[in-house]
């Protein structure tokens, strides 16, 4: 990475500190999906997950730094050998890596948490920060709660980290706490009064709790802060960590004033969000910064009119500077498999032979449904492809549903499993959970829907009905995505997308 003085490193925590979030856990092939394109993205940095806090951490760290190629793969670690020795071993495939310690520094951490005493918290450091240092060059030391922390223990803890080989400390707003203006200005008396803080890069890790995630990142850059810890969609504990493509944009938009640059792609922005979303089923607010359904729309007539005569006039940043085309109309029914390819090669996806075959299948059927098809209907398609565990148990063929005012809604669903067809049929409250009841008599897995989304993709009352649903199967949960031009048959997909992915880990 290049160590120019204006650079801004971007650690992305999106699969560590965002992935341990409730509602946001993924499988090891859902991360390792996500970590691929945050390659993609040019994050510096990929925090992948905490070894030592599962097996199957464990197994998707490895896995991940066996096969992501470009940025630095970090593991995060205790201040504690066996969490230390762990983080090493699975970050052993990745080129570059870093093992990434913590501990708690406030005095609310250290007498309730941890019971301990500020000289014996210094030493544990110490001893972490040196024992990874016989491991890797790449050393990230964290200073939990560093906003509360007192001010002269942290000096002295960041000073002995970086004297015992950190190369990189991180100041967390671990609670989310501080106010910009105050945490830009604990950054400059860090830099001012750790006497080695030259011979680290200094990060930040904020929380979004009063929402000045962003805010308290920036401020800190202007500090002289030169990492930035942050996740895709702003995902993480609580409120969040700060949002990755917010950060990105403003430092970009704002280079007159910020004057610092970051390496990452842009224009793989909305591309990234959208397959977080897909992964995880949770939506982003409309509104949201940058990556929201309205973030580029400009829907009252005086924007409008400005915007159609000069772009700049009500427009800060294109759409197209995170990769949103505004050609959006692309396929029709006669549009072949290589017209298909190069359309999903622009919009960023390669496929592996078998899926595009898969896919383009996927495309004819919903060209024959369906005379426009636009991007969202190619972005759901491969994104069904993504999110479809590769040899699904159950293969999804048909669905029949009667269902009106005065009848109980009754469906009858047929699935193929190892080429024998199985059908069953259920009652439900409605159509869905009628066929989702038929759908668990056949497969014998139960489950409880937790969440239910459906919106449009794109246009016109033919347009695409994209179902995203979460379901708790055995105190486990799994996300669901389907979709199709009849809202039944989307939910009946997105219900069994789920329950494969069960199905699979049985
Ligand atoms: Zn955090």
């Amino acid at each position: 990475m290049p160590r120019n003085k204006n650079r801004v490193v971007i650690f992305d925590t999106t699969l560590r500190d965002g992935e341990q979030s409730p509602g946001f856990s993924m499988s090891i092939e859902e991360k390792l999906t996500l970590a691929r394109q945050l390659a993609k993205l040019k994050v510096d940095v990929i925090e992948a997950g905490f070894p030592r806090s599962s097996p199957g951490d464990f197994e998707s760290v490895r896995k991940i730094a066996s096969v992501v190629k470009g940025p630095i793969i970090a593991g995060l670690a205790r201040a504690i050998d066996a969490d230390i020795d762990s983080c090493n071993e699975a970050l052993k495939p990745a080129k570059k890596k870093r093992i990434h310690t913590f501990i708690g520094t406030s005095e609310q951490h250290i007498k309730f948490q941890m019971r301990s005493t500020h000289s014996k918290v210094l030493k544990m450091a110490v001893k972490a920060v040196t024992r990874a240092k016989g491991y890797v060059k790449d050393v990230e030391f964290s200073a939990m709660d560093a906003v509360r922390t007192d001010r002269k223990f942290l000096y002295d803890i960041l000073e002995a980290a970086i004297d015992a080989g950190a190369t990189t400390v991180n100041i967390p707003d671990t609670v989310g706490y501080a106010i910009p203006s105050e945490f830009g200005a604990m950054i400059s008396e860090i830099m001012q009064n750790v006497p080695n803080i030259k011979k680290a890069v200094v990060s930040v890790h904020c929380h979004n709790d009063l929402g000045l995630a962003v805010s308290n990142s920036l401020a800190a850059v202007l500090a002289g802060a030169r990492q930035i810890e942050c996740a895709v969609n702003g995902i993480g504990e609580r409120a969040g960590n700060a949002a990755l493509e917010e950060l990105v944009m403003a430092i970009q938009t704002r280079k007159d004033y910020m004057n610092v640059d970051t390496g990452v792609e842009s224009k793989e922005i909305a591309k990234t969000s959208k397959l977080l979303v897909s992964i995880t089923g949770v939506q982003i607010q409309p509104n949201k910064a940058i990556v929201g359904e309205n973030a580029f729309a400009h829907e009252s007539g005086i924007h409008q009119d400005g915007v159609l005569k000069e772009r700049t006039t009500f427009e800060i940043m294109t759409p197209h500077s995170i990769g949103l085309s505004d050609n959006k109309l692309v396929l029709g029914k006669h549009s072949g498999r290589h017209a298909f390819r190069k359309r999903l090669e622009e919009l960023g996806f390669t496929l592996k032979t078998d899926d595009l075959n898969s896919a383009f299948e996927k495309f004819k059927i919903l060209a024959d449904k369906k005379k426009e098809i636009f991007d969202e209907d190619l972005t759901a398609i491969v994104d069904e492809e993504i999110g479809e565990p590769k040899n699904p148990v159950f293969e999804f063929l048909s669905a029949q549903v009667s269902s009106g005012s005065n009848t109980i809604p009754t469906a009858t669903v047929q699935l193929k499993r190892d080429g024998e067809t199985l059908t069953d049929s259920g009652i439900g409250d409605g159509p869905v959970d009628a066929t989702c009841r038929a759908i668990e008599r056949i497969t014998s897995i139960q489950g409880r829907m937790i969440s239910y989304n459906i919106r449009s993709l794109g246009v016109g009352k033919d347009a695409v009905g994209d179902v995203s649903l979460r379901v708790k199967i055995d105190e486990q949960i799994f996300a669901g995505r389907g979709s199709s031009t009849d809202v039944i048959e989307a939910s009946a997909k997105a219900w069994l997308n789920a329950i494969n992915k069960k199905a699979v880990g049985k």
